[in-house]
């Protein structure tokens, strides 16, 4: 060992005086520094492991937990390990030499840009003086014949290196915690960050004692306090693990949340490595659908709860856990997206999720079925966003119709092809929205055999667009969107011959008996006598674009206009014939107001007269 390796030194940085800087910069993350802490000692402890495994390790293994130890009245925390310890020129590399300088030229790289470093920089050790204002490192190497030596540094670019006697291998990193950080100098704010940090790291990590509750009080009990799992659900295989077994790690990572629909199980190899457990979470409401409950690890080291340059945008509704060591962590947001790796993963966890929603399909059809309620809205929404979840997705989507019977898109286009195809050849796919505002057209769709899907959540506008641009030869009417007859036209109907005065006249007796606030426009057309003879319909481009708007679609000019409806009268229809004979408003006005009853127009008094007049006439 060469002697000057015991000395008294200024550490090799460009910046006069680092820490500040440090401090400064990465102000809102201060506390990673006991992940970055912890995770040296666990590589540390891997090594020793390691060595052992080769038989280059001589000595016992012995315990290789790393202990944490916090003296709130002296205000220090110690991070002990059992690893591999340094030697004094290994300290002097790489604490002294390596590590402070690569500080020096981190900042110098990024002093500009500062602000969009992801905020989870792998700081290593350095990031222990963004909390203390002193640290001291301990260290026994495992080499035989090693001198312990004690490292020590006030904050300043001066440092102490100097034999000790430290008898036991490995590491003890004492943190003296400054005044403005005294909040990490308390057990519950680092029982809070062992928590949030550690809870999966591979080695037992032990904070104090186990405490139970005795004679009315919690005393300390002799049993270590391991704070985390070292073997979580994504470390093991799949085939080793019960259903269970996945709930009770869900149930731990989100103790407030009802279980998850279904689990997948991701483990990659080639070309890159990826483990994790995601998880379709049961929405409770369908607007409030919590992000960012991804967890992002490394190496079984918590990094970050916020994926979303790593996952596509849909996948983020998920919950679980991914872990990868090829997640580029020290850069910004921006590059991340372009990162060639990062764009594999993603597209590799939406090829798999999408396989395992096949799989369901396929082999567990009946539970697919009970779950698609909950889980239409993220397969819509990924279909929308995604065009290669939309691909496959097409295979497995499901069509619910007002039957509550549910069809794959090639079972329901079998189903309609024949009796919905229209005179152009193309089939017309029916939906309503609201089972109960729009029944009567419900009912008249299914009197003349047609079948009418359910479409009634909120991406279900846009759905549509995307279906009828998939589907070839398809297009998606509202049930209510025209008379039955127009939205499956088989054949060209005659208009009623009506002269222009006729026209003029219908059109004023029709709008006087309408209400005000809605833009009306009178229609005369041959449904056939068995059809109703007034329908309220609201054109399906219109109704679209209104219902887009709202969601923010853009499309603010047709937000903005009253809401306008065609009122089809048909002439064929008895009733109507008897009302254009007589020029019958009364009867008229009957007739019109059942319209606006089944548009879920008639509101309030109006109701009331209603009822009381049609009560009037069947008297
Ligand atoms: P990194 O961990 O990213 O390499 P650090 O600044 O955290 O950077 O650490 C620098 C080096 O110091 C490590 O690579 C390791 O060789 C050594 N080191 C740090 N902590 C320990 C420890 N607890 N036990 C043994 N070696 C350590």
């Amino acid at each position: 060992m060469a002697e000057n390796t015991f000395k008294n030194g200024k550490i090799g940085v460009t910046t006069e005086n680092i820490f500040p800087v440090i401090k400064k910069f990465l102000y809102s993350d201060h506390e990673i520094f006991l992940r970055e802490l912890v995770a040296n000692a666990v590589d540390a402890t891997q090594k020793v492991k390691t060595l052992a495994s080769t038989g280059e390790l001589k000595q016992e293994l012995g315990d290789l937990s790393v202990r944490i130890e916090l003296d709130e009245a002296a205000k220090t925390l110690k991070i002990i390990d059992r690893g591999i310890g340094m030697t004094a020129e290994e300290v002097d590399r790489y604490i002294n030499q390596i590590a402070f300088s690569s500080a020096g030229e981190f900042l110098d790289k990024y002093k500009d840009k500062i602000g969009s470093i992801i905020g989870h920089f792998g700081l290593g050790f350095y990031s222990a003086f963004m909390v203390a204002d002193n640290v001291t490192i301990e260290t026994l190497s495992w080499k035989e014949g090693a001198k312990a030596v004690k490292w020590n540094c006030d904050g300043s670019p001066e440092y102490s290196l100097e034999e000790c006697d430290k008898a036991d291998r490995g590491t003890v990193i004492t943190l003296h915690i400054e005044d403005e950080s005294a909040e990490f100098a308390t057990k519950s704010r680092i029982t809070s960050l062992l928590g949030k940090y550690c809870k999966f790291m591979p080695f037992p990590v032990v904070f104090g004692k186990k405490t139970e509750w005795k004679d009315g009080k919690d005393v300390e009990t002799e049993e270590d306090n391991v704070i985390n799992n070292i073997d979580p659900i994504w470390t093991r295989k799949p085939t080793d693990l019960t259903e269970e077994d996945y709930d009770k790690f869900y149930k731990a990572l989100y103790p407030f949340e009802e279980g998850p629909m279904f689990h997948i199980h991701l483990n990659v190899d080639f070309p890159f490595h990826l483990t994790g457990v995601l998880f379709f979470p049961k929405i409770k409401e369908r607007m409030s659908i919590d992000k960012n409950k991804i967890q992002l690890y490394c190496n079984q080291m918590f990094v970050t709860d916020h994926v979303d340059n790593i996952v596509p945008d849909f996948l983020t509704l998920l919950h679980g856990v991914i872990d990868s060591p090829d997640i580029p962590l020290n850069v910004s947001r921006s590059y991340l997206q372009s990162d060639a790796n990062v764009k594999k993963i993603s597209s590799f966890i939406t090829k798999k999720v999408a396989a395992k929603l096949t799989e369901i399909f396929k082999e567990q059809r009946s539970d697919f079925e009970t779950k698609w309620d909950n889980i239409k809205l993220f397969i819509e929404y990924g279909m929308l966003t995604n065009e290669e979840f939309a691909q496959k997705a097409m295979d497995f989507v499901l069509l619910k119709n007002t039957e509550d019977k549910y069809y794959s898109l090639e079972e329901y286009k079998t189903l309609i092809c024949e009796t919905q195809k229209n005179k152009d050849g193309k089939i017309v796919y029916l939906y309503a929205t609201d089972a109960n505002a729009q029944y009567p057209y419900i009912e008249a769709a299914k009197a003349k055999g047609y079948d009418v899907l359910m479409l009634d959540c909120e991406l279900d506008s846009h759905f549509v667009g995307m279906l009828e641009s998939k589907i070839q030869d398809s297009v998606f009417a509202r049930v209510d969107s025209d008379s039955v007859e127009n939205l499956i036209c088989k054949e060209e109907r005659l208009k009623p011959e009506l002269s222009e005065d006729d026209k003029k006249s219908l059109d004023e007796m029709v709008k006087a008996v309408l209400p005000q606030g809605y833009e009306f426009s009178v229609d005369a057309q041959n449904l056939g006598e068995d059809q109703p003879p007034v329908l309220l319909t609201q054109m399906e481009f219109m109704r679209r674009y209104r219902e887009m708007s709202k969601m923010g679609g853009g499309l603010n000019f047709y937000g903005q206009m009253p809401e306008s409806y065609n009122v089809i009268v048909n002439m064929e229809n008895p009733l109507v014939k008897k009302f254009w004979d007589a020029k019958d408003s009364a009867l008229l006005k009957q007739m019109t107001d059942l319209a606006l009853l089944g548009a879920g127009l008639l509101k309030g008094k109006d109701l009331t007269d209603f009822i009381r007049n049609s009560w009037q006439l069947l008297r």
